[in-house]
């Protein structure tokens, strides 16, 4: 018997098309003996799609208004097997579909509520690797109420990490939101964006002057593997959303040029990391990595990662010899044998 996939793209989030990106290459790649996929776009404003309005959406990358109230459609999504919610940032990687799913008794992709809302906000992942010793940068948090009512005070937190520093939304992705601050004259501007987008906001100190960025992917529930260690390099001063985004910005090196002990550690960190924040499914864990000190910094770690067929993830698995379209099914059944 085909399984029945209830594929979720787009979402509310900033990063409603990189989603439909990665949701057209997912859709191609399921093999049709298999499974029985539909996809349903939900529309930045939340709504839940109709076919028709979803096929257009996937089509051109825009999602209509219009279609069902979230819990109007789930109610339906009853007679599938399972649901690959290919959604990234707030209100989709974030445990709330999660929550959704798992109160409709539905077995999905990824992350469970907890793996999924703690690996979402910055500062709460830092501080669950922190009390599992993970090394990371220097960070404060800040929440809107205190920019308000005492910027002086979130000022001078800044100013405790020393410039520049990163300051970013606390639960987004693709580098929506963040700036590199230079110097104190920078910060005000880069905090009203950051809160323009998130009531909680984390600064961070540099990881190094120009760390080099490497990412590896894991796959698993209990007994999750690593993958080859990846990077990116780009000429940009960091990694934003038009170096994420434009063709030609960043060049992957797979498997990164690295001593094999650092590539071993990174694998060890990433797999202690999943673990600690109760991940499932799959995980992109980034870091950043200093040559000069030989310092390794765990950056984050990404539940639904970007999954486009020229996306890291499936491109790190690709290169531990799992095809994209066998890594989807592997994902599928993962989400089958969760529970
Ligand atoms: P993703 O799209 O991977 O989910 P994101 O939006 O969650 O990304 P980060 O990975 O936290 O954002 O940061 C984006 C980029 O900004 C990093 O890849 C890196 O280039 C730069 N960056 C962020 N924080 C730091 C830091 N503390 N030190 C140096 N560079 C940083
Ligand atoms: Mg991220
Ligand atoms: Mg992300
Ligand atoms: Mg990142």
């Amino acid at each position: 018997m085909k399984k029945r996939i209830l594929l979720l793209a787009g979402g509310q989030s900033g990063e409603h098309e990189v989603s439909l990106r990665s949701a057209r290459s997912v859709l191609r790649a399921l093999p049709r003996d298999q499974f029985d996929v539909t996809p349903v776009v939900i529309s930045p404003q939340g709504r839940w799609l109709p076919p028709g309005d979803t096929q257009r959406a996937l089509e051109t990358g825009e999602a209509q208004r219009g279609g069902d109230l979230v819990l109007h459609r789930a109610a339906s999504a009853e007679g599938y097997d399972a649901v690959f919610p290919l959604l990234h940032g707030p209100m989709g990687e974030d445990g709330t579909i999660q929550g959704l799913l798992t109160l409709a008794g539905i077995p999905f992709v990824g992350s469970g509520v907890l793996g999924s809302a703690v690996s979402m906000d910055k500062v709460m992942t830092k501080q669950v690797l922190a009390s599992a010793g993970i090394p990371q940068v220097a960070w404060r948090l800040a929440v809107r109420r205190e920019w308000h009512d005492r910027p002086e005070e979130v000022c001078d937190r800044a100013h405790e990490l020393g410039y520049p520093l990163f300051v970013k939304p606390a639960n987004l992705g693709s580098s929506v939101g963040i700036s590199k601050v230079n110097h104190p004259g920078e910060l005000e501007r880069a905090l009203d964006l950051a809160f323009s987008l998130d009531r909680r906001v984390i600064l961070e100190a540099v990881a190094a002057h120009k760390p080099r960025e490497l990412e590896v992917g894991i796959l698993g529930n209990d007994a999750p593997i690593a993958s080859p260690v990846g990077e990116l390099r780009f000429e940009a001063d960091f990694y934003d959303y038009e170096t994420k985004y434009t063709e030609g910005r960043a060049t992957m090196h797979i498997p990164a040029p690295l001593p094999g002990e650092i590539a071993e550690r990174v694998r060890t960190l990433a797999l202690t990391a999943f673990r600690a924040l109760d991940c499932a499914g799959l995980a992109r864990v980034d870091f950043f990595y200093d040559e000069r000190t030989g310092d390794l910094l765990l950056n984050e770690v990404n539940t639904m990662p970007g999954f486009t067929t020229t996306s890291m993830y499936p491109k790190l698995f690709e290169a531990a010899g799992l095809s994209y379209s066998e890594l989807v099914t592997r994902l599928v059944e993962l989400a089958l044998e969760k529970r």
